[in-house]
């Protein structure tokens, strides 16, 4: 079971994929966490590619294949996997196709994550994540559930990404219009795209995913 998460950045989808992995078993495939990790190693990698990743423009496509084809590598027995901000381009979409038929494998579904662009700044400026494990928390949608303590580590120190900042949000949002949103047609066209509506709260979004998941097990 393959499974594309597609939406805005604060759209929730890395939440949500969480409680996938949790629920499902699934493991979670994030470029942009694949990318904060090679930034932070310092590779060749994340050298080349710290000032884009930090100024909110997309890396180049190949790069991203790179990082999802070593990773899958790794999972290869894993029985589902969920791509979080992959694929963000129409090349990246047919990258991944390609390789994945070649596993003989293919995309099962798409869910689009619906917000309207106010709730996603208010969503991007509130978020922090553990230092620790790296756990998501939103101050006013997903706070921890004891004041500074990690719900799942139970660690008390938390960062902001450098690029939740508002010039790099907008660059964001723009990336996202030009490129990542050519998306939806591509997969429509394909009879795989879903749609949440992902104002909700946090739990009901979680129980329309798990719908559209069971749906796509079933059929
Ligand atoms: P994210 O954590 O998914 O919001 O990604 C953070 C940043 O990493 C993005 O703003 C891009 O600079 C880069 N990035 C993540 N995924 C991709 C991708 N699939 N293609 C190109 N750039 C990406």
């Amino acid at each position: 079971m393959n499974i594309v998460l597609l939406g805005a950045p604060g759209s929730g989808k890395g939440t949500q994929g969480e409680y996938i992995v949790e629920k499902y078993g699934f493991i979670k495939l994030s470029t942009g966490d694949m990318l904060r990790q090679e930034i932070s190693n310092k590779s060749e990698m994340g050298v080349e590619l710290k000032q884009m990743v930090q100024s909110g423009l997309l890396v180049p496509d190949l790069a991203v294949m790179t990082l999802i084809e070593n990773n899958m590598k790794l999972h290869s027995n894993s029985k589902g996997v969920i791509f979080d901000g992959f694929p963000r381009t129409v090349a990246q979409a047919i990258l991944l196709e390609e390789y994945l038929s070649s596993l003989g494998k293919k995309i099962d579904a798409v869910i689009e994550f619906v917000v309207d662009e106010e709730s996603l700044v208010k969503r991007l400026s509130n978020r922090f994540n553990c230092a620790g494990c790296g756990a998501s928390y939103n101050k006013i949608y997903k706070p921890t559930k004891i004041d500074g303590v990690c719900d799942v580590c139970g660690g008390k120190e938390f960062v902001v990404r450098a690029d939740d900042n508002a010039d790099v949000i907008r660059k964001r949002f723009e990336e996202y219009m030009q490129q990542t949103a050519l998306l939806l047609p591509f997969y429509d066209q394909k009879k795989i795209l879903h749609k949440v509506v992902a104002d909700l709260a946090i739990d009901q979004v979680a129980k329309n995913v798990n719908f559209i998941i069971d749906n796509v097990i079933g059929s």
